[in-house]
């Protein structure tokens, strides 16, 4: 099946919002499997959104289309998608009840022009809006379908995933179960390589998805029921486990990098504090970002001048003096005293810099060292980041995460053979 994305409204045309729908409809019709050529945006005119409409109706067979689907007058997706389609619009007693129903619950009254949310094109079905007024509609006529949705994404996203999904899958016969194989520690061209051959897989398919320091390969099936899917997608996994191994940390879809390192940190009643200069506790933030971090964590540090560096961490200051404060020495120092004064088990310290400023030929913007001490065992490597200050910070903290869990397990292995 294919399908065609058509965002409306003149503030996307003129930049003046980001279009997030369109890319949070792309990324779920490619995860169901659609095929997706084309993508539009088109203003608040008739004229215009009429001929984009029938031109995407013409070449695919499922249309998507959001916004325009408010109370007022240059809201005309409804009316323009029910013309195309001739079919004349007809009031709808549940969408106009739950209008009613919207107001009452927050005490505020109903504005005449309120009740054009209620009509809906004749023989359509309306999708329930949870968070807003305007439901959503899906047309079906001669084999092709249109499905409206509301602009806001806190409206759109729940009744795509609620409704839409479920309808799309029904439609196709099929069921989908799917598994997110998430890893650190490697980078996306080396990750597709090594899949190269699994990739051109139709079912299961799979496909990889970048962020920084980070590879997710989702793997995804279709079959009769969820059951039969789960099975098709299993030994793609496992292959996909025996190629990666402990680059992974898991598989499930909701689980973050700093959740598995919370848990196993957890799992093996360890604790763990930060030392962090340039990224200025962007790690710390990350690991307590996942629920059960008070077990794991009881301080961190921020030591962003050298002075706090000797006072929190004890970083000597001939070691500052002679190898500078990004340098390999200071984060091993950083690492150990950051264990010592808190007692912790490990400590991940990170030491760089992230410009614009303070760059020489010797140390350039985007060097940074990472120290890892856990139980008494310290290494620090040297990474070197590109792009702006920001990019650089978040690129440390990720490889931060990925050094500490590195150091865990190998900790864990070393202790559970001897
Ligand atoms: P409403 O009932 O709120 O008027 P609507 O369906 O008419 O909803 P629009 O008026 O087109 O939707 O857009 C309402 C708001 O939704 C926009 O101001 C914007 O914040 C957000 N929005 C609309 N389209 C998009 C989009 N493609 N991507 C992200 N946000 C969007």
């Amino acid at each position: 099946m294919t399908v065609e994305i058509i965002c409306v409204g003149t503030e996307l045309l003129l930049g003046n919002i980001v279009n997030t729908n369109a890319a949070f409809l792309a990324e779920r019709c490619a995860y169901l499997g659609l095929t997706c050529y084309y993508q539009s945006v088109v203003g608040d005119n008739a004229a215009r959104l009429t001929e984009t409409i029938e031109t995407a109706t013409k070449r695919s067979d499922l249309v998507i289309l959001s916004g325009g689907l408010g109370p007022t007058e240059d809201d005309l997706t409804k009316e323009t998608a029910a013309a195309v389609f001739h079919l004349p619009l007809v009031e709808d007693p549940i969408s106009k009840e739950h209008i009613l129903q919207f107001f009452k619950t927050r005490n505020r009254t109903i504005a005449d022009n309120n009740w054009k949310q209620a009509m809906i094109p004749e023989g359509s079905v309306a999708l329930e809006n949870e968070n807003g007024t305007a439901p959503g509609i899906i047309m079906e006529k001669e084999g092709k379908t249109m499905i409206l949705l509301p602009g806001p994404p806190n409206e759109l996203r729940p009744m795509f995933l609620q409704q839409v999904e479920p309808y799309l899958l029904s439609k196709r016969n099929a069921a989908i179960y799917s598994q997110m194989v998430k890893m650190c520690g490697i980078g996306e061209s080396d990750a597709e390589t090594a899949i190269l051959d699994l990739t051109s897989s139709t079912n299961p398919t799979v496909a990889t998805y970048a962020k920084t320091g980070e590879v997710h390969i989702r793997v995804t099936a279709f079959a009769e029921n969820e059951e039969a899917a789960a099975k098709l997608v299993k030994p793609m996994v496992n292959k996909l486990k025996s190629r990666f191994g402990s680059k992974i940390y898991t598989t499930d879809p909701e689980i973050t990098l700093e959740q598995s390192i919370v848990e196993l940190l957890q799992l093996n009643k360890m604790t763990v504090t930060c030392a962090e200069s340039c990224t200025g506790g962007m790690v710390a933030a990350r690991l307590i970002n996942a629920p059960g971090a008070s077990a794991v964590i009881n301080e961190s540090f921020i030591t962003y001048s050298n002075k706090a560096k000797r006072h929190y961490l004890d970083v000597k200051k001939g070691t500052l003096k002679k190898f500078g404060a990004v340098s390999e020495e200071t984060a091993l120092e950083m690492a150990r005293g950051g264990c010592i004064s808190t007692k912790a088990d490990a400590c991940i310290a990170v030491t760089g810099i992230a410009g614009p400023d303070g760059g020489t030929e010797e140390k350039p913007v985007g060097l940074v060292y990472i120290g890892c001490s856990v139980a008494g065992k310290t290494i620090a490597k040297e990474c070197h980041f590109t792009g702006n200050r920001a990019k650089i910070r978040e690129s440390a903290c990720a490889e931060a995460l990925n050094t500490l869990r590195n150091c865990i397990l190998e900790y864990l292995s070393e202790t559970r053979f001897t």
